[in-house]
């Protein structure tokens, strides 16, 4: 056994069908009286009808949530938390409202009780990413790590398919990586192996009947466990090339991830044959990268990069741009294979 260093982050977990109509007694539990409900446009009937069931528990709703937390954002809904004197932040949604409500908890300290509806895993981490100016920037704050969490399996079920199939794979991301990064440690792996299991198991029976209770279940139970997995260990290549490839060419996020990680699991492999013999087992396979690539196929992903319209000559660039400022993999990085690897996911072939 090598050594090593994990740190467990707090949290009450809450798990199931139905588990919505546990909110009353979460809020009162966790020593609130008047909480402010988040939510964005899109889930506003819902989050207004749980405001409703609250009575006097709710102190209002907010329903501006946006994409990347923008700080003008932030600011509306604070001057609102205050002006209803809430005491407590109640998110219902995706990675965009667990974002305001991170936002809101660390300019106030107040508690958070986040209901997660996608498979983004946010909820799980101390990490922020607020933008002002056009400019995001991403912090770590224990401030922002919410105290407990309901998965209601209920309120995944309207989850578009292909929106479930491209976040899910998006969490399985940061669960494979989590299994080789440089914080790497025996329990982490336990839980990312298993969150892999978990949703590479679901998503396909998803992406063939979205409303499949037992998968929606199985796909909620493995985004918890791979958005822990992000929210105790640090990534490696494929979360960093993912981040050049969106911030270089604005492409979406979900969608690359899951064109991505075949190609950079394939790229590291060599250097981490006790990670490929876990996955080996984990997805049942003889060659998990390719494995994940037929996923991507099965979940119906866009074929290659350059379907999300990024320009070819931007291989070079992005290739150009992780060898300035290289970082850490356990295969260390060098220009042949990158080209290689962005070559097939550019062009939506297996990965080589
Ligand atoms: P999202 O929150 O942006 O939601 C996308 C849309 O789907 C919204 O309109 C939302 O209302 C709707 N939606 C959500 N759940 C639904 C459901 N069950 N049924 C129908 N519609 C539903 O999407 P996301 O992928 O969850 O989050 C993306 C954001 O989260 C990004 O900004 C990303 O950077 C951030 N994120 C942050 C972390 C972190 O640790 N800080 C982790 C993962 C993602």
């Amino acid at each position: 056994m090598h050594s090593f260093t994990y740190t467990a982050n707090p949290g009450r977990i809450l798990f199931g069908f139905g588990k919505l109509e546990a909110l009353g007694e979460e809020i009162r539990a966790a020593g609130m009286t008047r909480v402010l409900l988040l939510s964005t446009p899109q889930q506003v009937d819902q989050v207004q009808a749980l405001s409703d069931t609250l009575g006097d528990l709710s102190a209002g709703v907010f329903s501006d949530a946006r994409m990347h937390t923008p700080a003008e954002v932030t600011e509306q809904a604070l001057k609102y938390l205050k002006s209803v004197g809430a005491d407590g932040i109640v998110s219902l949604g995706g990675g965009s409202t667990i974002g305001l409500g991170k936002a809101l908890a660390l300019r106030t300290n107040l508690g958070q009780i986040v209901i997660p509806t996608t498979y983004a895993g946010s909820e799980m981490t101390p990490i922020l990413g607020e933008t002002a100016d056009g400019v995001k920037r991403t912090l770590r704050s224990e401030k922002v790590l919410p105290e407990t969490v309901i998965y209601d399996v209920d309120l995944t079920m309207t989850l578009p398919a292909a929106m479930s199939g491209l976040s899910g794979m998006n969490a399985v991301a940061h669960a494979i990586e989590a299994l080789y990064c440089r914080e790497a440690n025996p329990v982490t792996s336990l839980i990312a192996a298993e969150g892999v299991r978990a949703l590479t198991e679901a998503l396909p029976r998803i992406a063939k009947d979205p409303a499949d209770r037992a998968a929606r279940s199985d796909a909620l139970y493995g985004a918890w466990l791979c958005g822990t997995c992000l929210g105790t260990v640090g990534m490696a290549l494929h979360h960093k090339l993912c981040h050049a490839l969106g911030g270089a060419f604005d492409l979406p996020h979900a969608a690359t991830h899951t064109i991505v990680l075949p190609h950079a699991l394939a790229y590291t492999a060599p250097a981490i044959p006790e990670v490929m013999a876990r996955l080996r087992e984990t997805l049942n396979t003889d060659d998990p990268a390719r494995r994940l690539y037929e996923i991507g196929c099965e979940i119906g992903a866009p074929e290659g990069l350059k379907a999300l319209e990024m320009p070819e000559e931007g291989i070079a660039r992005v290739v150009d741009l992780s060898l300035e400022n290289p970082y850490w993999n356990p295969r260390p990085l060098d220009r042949e294979g990158l080209t290689l690897l962005l070559e097939d996911a550019f062009h939506g072939r297996p990965p080589s």
